[in-house]
């Protein structure tokens, strides 16, 4: 079975010596009191609750799955799932980063997302249950009306009740506006809503007292399309005005998927019967609304990829370092031995690199944004919220997809690394490999990432978000180019950037005319954007290192940065070199085959 040893010290050397978070976090009254201690302290024991409890559970979730009772219309989650939860909930997890007007510890997001990847690489199936709670929690908690957030909120808070997001129906997955659950207004202001549901993550389970579904549905006279679409809270048990448990509502499970991975999350099809809700944000603006939940979950997705991808990392280590094959190129390395371990290989060097450049700088990517998350609510300046928010709207497109993307890769060069007996299931990397797949599917597939990102995030404010974000960068180049230490990490990113203002302004001047020339780029623009923000966040851990080395401990630690820095450099980042000249190629040779000659 993968082993998992939560990276508390690469998550230390990001959070204290990489982005000074504590000092960041002074700007920040809600925040100000916090302390590096206490950060760590939060992280050790998170990580121990993710390798002590829930990495046990990860292949019994996976051998066993969900069961359902038909007659009941109850799903029994795998053995040790429930007992977790209640582990989880006792130790006031989900509580961290809430706000502390309902219970809340009102802790950074920042320390949140650390958590979270904990998680994810522990066990992502069991992950799910609580991550669309959070999701739940900050859109009742942005658009919830008082009375919701009195008789939802504090339950949420503690996790005895747990949330999910119910968008997709059979005939409408990618394309709202195609949804047909009706929601009816009645008498009393609340709603009476009936559908089908397909696809629910945490749908159904036997871990806490209540589920909180926040619907998508449509009003009697809405329009037609995505402007015609309204969210509710509908709760699997109704609550009364005191808040406790009222009766069984009309929200049901009706089956559970048999699918490729995750099978340890409850992935159900619900029937909604005349069920009892009561409508969130305004009238046929629910998807303002649900965006709130889209973007963390978005945000959560991507720490799945990065939750993976270090796992199958570490995974693929432990074995390079004692798997027996061959020898190497060079003369033996182990020469009393039979054989040298296969991490003297170049290209399983290859595999562990790009693993290991990866998760390292995504960390810190993912970090940052937690960071500029908390900016984004908690800064008092009104002007450092905007900037903040304008980044994160950037990355999130780019973290759920490019991490999502690496994370599968990342798998699968495990289960590479492990040759033939990562095909093998009593060794688990295979299951990392099916877990993965669906992170690029699920909360928008990552085609529809790429879309967002060029049709809605760089026109966003007439291009100045996108700027915010290449301004940034281009003044870190700035600042640092003359430092000797640093250019060969700073003129590689100034050439990065250089080629995707470059796409971007091919993008100006041709998409305009023909649309298609933005849906073709899409998926390449983001790859080269994604490597050109992680060839800055390992400039920027170029800086630490050196810092580190120059304080004199733990040298082994910082000239591993540095090296891996530099095989990312090397060996990476000259793929936005190609993806340049893929989006300049612009659309013609996608589109010129008519669909019957596929
Ligand atoms: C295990 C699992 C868990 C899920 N959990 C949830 C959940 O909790 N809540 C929920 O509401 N949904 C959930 N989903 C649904 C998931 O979000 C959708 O499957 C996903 O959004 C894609 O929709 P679709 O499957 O209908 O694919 P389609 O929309 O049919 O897309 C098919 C393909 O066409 C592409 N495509 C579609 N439209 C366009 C376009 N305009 N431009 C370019 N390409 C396009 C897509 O990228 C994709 O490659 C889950 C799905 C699974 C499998």
């Amino acid at each position: 079975m993968p082993s998992y040893t939560p990276p508390l010290r690469d998550m230390r050397f990001v959070l204290h010596e990489v982005l000074d978070v504590v000092g960041a976090l002074k700007r920040l009254p809600a925040h100000a009191e916090v302390d590096a201690e206490t950060i760590d302290a939060v992280l050790e024991e998170g990580g121990k609750f993710a390798s002590e409890v829930l990495a046990p559970l990860n292949a019994i979730g996976d051998a066993e799955g969900c069961v359902l009772d038909k007659a009941t219309h109850e799903v029994k989650t795998a053995t040790g799932f429930k007992e977790a939860y209640a582990k989880y909930v006792e130790g006031g997890w989900p509580a961290l980063s809430c706000d502390p007007a309902f219970g809340g510890q009102g802790l950074p997001h920042v320390v949140n997302q650390c958590l979270f990847e904990m998680l994810n690489s522990a066990n992502q199936a069991w992950t799910m249950y609580p991550g669309l709670s959070h999701g739940a929690y900050e859109c009742l908690h942005a658009y919830g009306t008082d009375e919701q957030k009195r008789l939802y909120l504090a339950k949420l808070t503690s996790g005895h009740w747990t949330g999910t997001m119910c968008l997709t129906e059979p005939q409408c997955g990618t394309d709202l506006g195609l949804l047909r659950t009706k929601a009816e207004p009645q008498a009393d202001g609340s709603y009476r809503l009936t559908g089908n549901k397909i696809f629910i993550s945490a749908g159904e389970h036997d871990m806490a007292e209540n589920i909180v579904h926040l619907v998508l549905a449509r009003l009697p006279d809405a329009p037609t399309g995505s402007k015609g679409i309204s969210l509710f809270v509908v709760p699997k048990w109704n609550v009364k005005a005191d808040g406790s448990l009222g009766e069984r509502n009309g929200i049901w499970c009706g089956g559970l998927e048999h699918k490729m991975g995750i099978h340890g999350n409850a992935t159900a099809q619900i029937v909604l019967e005349n069920a009892e809700g009561t409508l969130v944000g305004e009238p046929n603006k629910g998807l303002a609304a649900m965006f709130v939940m889209m973007n963390a979950a978005r945000l959560g997705v991507g720490m799945q990829g990065l939750g993976i991808a270090e796992v199958a990392r570490q995974s693929a280590v432990a074995y390079a370092q004692d798997r027996i094959q061959g020898r190497s190129l060079t003369g033996p390395k182990n020469p009393n031995g039979p054989a040298d371990p296969i991490i003297v290989h170049p290209d399983v060097r290859r595999m562990l690199l790009t693993q290991k450049s990866f998760t390292e700088a995504a960390r810190a990517l993912a970090l940052w944004v937690g960071m500029l998350i908390d900016e984004a609510h908690r800064h008092p300046d009104k002007d450092k919220r905007e900037a903040a928010d304008d980044l994160i709207q950037m990355l999130t497109p780019i973290i759920k997809a490019y991490f999502t993307d690496m994370g599968s890769e990342c798998a699968n060069l495990a289960v590479q690394t492990y040759g033939g007996h990562g095909f093998i299931r009593e060794n688990g990397v295979e299951q990392l490999v099916r877990d993965a797949r669906i992170t690029q599917l699920y909360e928008g597939t990552n085609g529809i990432q790429a879309l967002d990102l060029v049709g809605r995030k760089l026109p966003m404010k007439g291009g100045a978000a996108a700027q915010r974000l290449l301004g940034l960068m281009a003044g870190f180049v700035a600042q640092h180019k003359a430092d000797d230490k640093l250019k060969e990490f700073v003129e590689p990113l100034e050439k990065a950037l250089g080629r995707v203002q470059d796409a971007a302004l091919f993008l100006m001047q041709n998409a305009m005319k023909n649309p298609d020339e933005a849906g073709a780029a899409a998926t390449d623009l983001l790859r080269l954007m994604a490597l050109t923000a992680m060839a800055y966040m390992w400039a920027r851990i170029a800086i630490a290192a050196h810092k580190g080395l120059a304080a004199g401990n733990d040298n082994a630690f910082y000239e591993a940065k540095l090296a891996t820095a530099r095989f990312f450099t090397a060996r990476v980042l000259p793929q936005t070199t190609s993806l340049n000249h893929q989006i300049k190629a612009g659309a013609a040779t996608l589109m010129a085959l008519p669909a019957e000659a596929f």
